[in-house]
């Protein structure tokens, strides 16, 4: 019987929702291990385990424990939340083979078939693999539904100390610029209502605050506003970030195809029959030029107040 592996830490995540599928379909066993809140996500786990909030570099210690002298078929992980890093960590260490952008998972006659995107998401190439444990790092545009039953956790497992002959001494914080777009856990994507270059800069200055990166609608991008690769949407990136805020766009579906699995969705936009509003949780009626500078004000003086707090 094959056997699964998987590391999460978000609700709605898409390694949880494959590898529960995949189990139900192959009458396969998964393990988890689980670094998020308090409640784990449902599904038939054979065994959970707690760990506790992890780096990526610490994720790849807790794997690289759990599934060496183990004989997992399938390890899989989330693209976000330090997954891409640990997979290449514990790969690298133990000598397993990894599969990225995973969309699908599923076995047939001849075993396990695992298909991934290709060509930034225009084709799919489905592989057989060849290793006893291969690692599947699950693409962000794969939603999240949580699998059926009641998790069994059966241990707490601790994070381990540092066990890897290499020490992170320092981290370094991409400037939103920097950050790709499907590595932010917050994306400040701006449309046409953003009205120009200049709005553009606002909304940089707004997902530096957040911790986040800028995107773009592609009318943003053909008007020279801002570079292609920041583009979200069919012929753009797919994204699934924590917080999509969209400002200033419609909500065409070329445009929605690559944010619609985001966590949380706040639009603002003037028009209050735009379709993007049929799809965000948090929908703000109001002019982008009025609101963002409203929000850049908010946080600065709510950070500002931590700032005094934490100095006194
Ligand atoms: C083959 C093909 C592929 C495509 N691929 C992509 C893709 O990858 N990504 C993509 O985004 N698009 C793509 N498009 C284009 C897509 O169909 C839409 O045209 C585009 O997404 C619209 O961008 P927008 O929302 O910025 O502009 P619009 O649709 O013009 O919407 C602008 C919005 O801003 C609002 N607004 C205006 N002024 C303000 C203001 N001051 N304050 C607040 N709101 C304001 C308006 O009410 C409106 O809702 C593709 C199209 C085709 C044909």
């Amino acid at each position: 019987m094959t056997a699964v592996l998987v590391l999460a830490s978000r609700a709605g995540s898409g390694a949880v929702s494959l590898g529960m599928e995949f189990c139900r379909r192959a009458g396969a066993e998964a393990d988890l291990v689980w670094a998020g809140g308090d409640s784990l996500p449902a599904g038939a786990w054979r065994q959970a385990w707690r760990a506790g909030a992890l780096t990526g570099a610490q994720a790849a210690d807790v794997l690289g424990q759990t599934v060496s002298g183990a004989s997992y078929d399938l390890v899989l992980l989330d693209e976000a939340d330090g997954g891409r890093e640990a997979a290449a960590r514990v790969a690298a260490r133990l000598d397993l083979p990894v599969i990225a952008q995973v969309v699908a998972i599923r076995a047939d006659q001849a075993g396990v078939r695992i298909t991934r995107s290709i060509e930034g998401g225009a084709r799919t190439a489905v592989i057989a693999p060849c290793r006893p444990t291969t690692l599947a790092v699950v693409s962000a545009s794969v939603g999240g539904t949580d699998g059926d039953g009641t998790a069994r956790e059966s241990a707490v497992l601790e994070t381990p100390a540092r066990t890897t002959l290499l020490e992170v001494i320092s981290e370094y914080r991409p400037l939103p610029g920097e950050l790709e777009l499907d590595q932010a856990d917050v994306v400040v994507a701006g449309g046409r209502g953003v009205g120009g270059r200049e709005g553009f800069a606002q909304l940089e200055e707004l997902a530096g605050l957040l911790g986040g990166t800028v995107g773009a609608s592609r009318v943003a991008v053909d008007a020279g506003w801002i570079p292609y690769r920041r583009q979200v949407g069919l012929t753009g990136k797919t994204v699934a970030p924590r917080l999509y805020l969209a400002f200033g766009i419609s909500g065409a579906p070329h445009h929605v195809l690559g944010m619609r699995n985001s966590s949380l969705i706040v639009a603002v936009n003037s028009d209050p029959q735009a379709p993007i509003f049929r799809l965000a949780h948090v929908s703000i009626v109001g002019k982008v030029e009025e609101v963002v500078p409203q929000l850049i004000g908010e946080i600065r003086r709510r950070t500002d107040a931590r700032t005094l707090v934490a100095a006194r």
